[in-house]
């Protein structure tokens, strides 16, 4: 961490500063220029609260030369994650679709839509058991049947499942899912993210709607620093002044995120966009911008879905998606 003291700050003020510093265990280098004192702290500065000491009289600017996540960061990490989910690897090269509907409706229902996804080339099975709706009197999901039914789909096609989880209380629901999803509205629930630490499951963490990337990664430190390491990234997109699409689909957080961190980052066209005619050119452009996967919505019969009809694709349009995505990571991965 870098500090640069105003001109005409006494040394009485700036040994004071230095003490505060080092009884806080860091190194201090101070480096006297014509105008500016620049004091180079060394050590973890983790626990140091940046916006504190900007708001003293005599600091000029303080910035934090590495990040404060660590765990997820990818100079301590160089190679990618390779993250595995019963026999699927995601990460490092590996790129899979996961697929299926927005919720799980019924048994009938997802044991459909699984063999079809698993026909057209999904590795993994999505479903919504807990749905987080904006409206209280919408379709909730089928909750606990919800997950049974999807646990029935696994059986059925030996896919991994993935499912949403609201809340902590509902961990002990969760033992048999393989990756438990963190939605974007839960990005920031911090208990849930804690407690999700503590298991060994695989966690895919959704950006909140209005996160920004260190943001999420934060989120991803919560988890890895409780012990669990086992984090895939997926930007959904974020909400903007555009209201043509549902979010609009920040596809630079792809190959930033594989900057800043060694995590999977997969992408979800299907909520970014809200329009299924939509999902198809941006599974492509995500898949040509680096992404590790795709989660899409897919539905039997979309118009009678219980929940984003809109955005979800049929069958046959998914088949369509796989084989294009295919085509376009042949063509720009070398
Ligand atoms: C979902 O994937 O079912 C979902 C609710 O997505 P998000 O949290 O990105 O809105
Ligand atoms: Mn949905």
């Amino acid at each position: 961490m870098i500090a640069v003291l105003k001109p005409g700050t006494s040394l009485r003020q700036r040994d004071n500063l230095i003490a505060w510093f080092k009884s806080q265990g860091l190194e201090v280098h101070i480096s006297e220029g014509q105008m500016h004192t620049v004091l180079g702290i060394v050590g973890d500065t983790s626990g140091i609260d940046i916006d504190l000491l900007q708001s003293l009289d005599i600091v000029d600017s303080a910035k934090r030369v590495s990040e404060t996540y660590k765990l997820a960061n990818r100079k301590f990490h160089p190679s990618d994650s390779v993250i595995s989910v019963g026999d699927v690897r995601i990460g490092g090269g590996n790129f899979q679709l996961i697929a299926g509907p927005c919720s799980v409706e019924s048994e009938e229902q997802i044991l459909q839509i699984a063999q079809s996804v698993r026909a057209g080339g999904a590795a993994l099975l999505r479903g919504g058991a807990f749905k987080p709706r904006t409206s209280p009197y919408d379709f909730q999901g089928l909750k606990a049947h919800g997950i049974e039914f999807l646990l029935e789909a696994k059986k059925l096609t030996g896919m991994p499942i993935v499912t949403e989880i609201m809340s902590v209380e509902h961990l002990p629901l969760f033992e048999h899912v393989d990756v438990i999803q963190v939605g974007a509205r839960n990005m920031q629930n911090f208990e849930l993210l804690k407690a999700l630490g503590r298991t060994d499951k695989v966690i895919l963490l959704k950006r909140g709607m209005c996160s920004t990337l260190k943001e999420l990664l934060m989120s991803a430190e919560y988890i890895m620093a409780g012990g669990n390491e086992n984090v895939i990234l997926c930007e959904r997109g974020i909400r903007t002044y555009e209201t043509s699409t549902r979010n609009t689909l920040d596809l630079s957080a792809v190959p930033m995120l594989h900057e800043m961190t060694h995590l999977p980052v997969v992408v979800d066209p299907s909520h970014a966009t809200g329009r299924s005619r939509l999902v198809l050119p941006m599974a492509m452009a995500a898949a040509a911008a680096g992404a590790d996967g795709l989660m899409i919505e897919v539905h039997n019969d979309p118009m009678h879905a219980l929940c984003d009809g809109a955005q979800s694709l049929t069958p046959e349009q998914f088949c369509e998606l796989a084989a294009r995505v295919s085509a376009v990571r042949e063509a720009v991965l070398r």
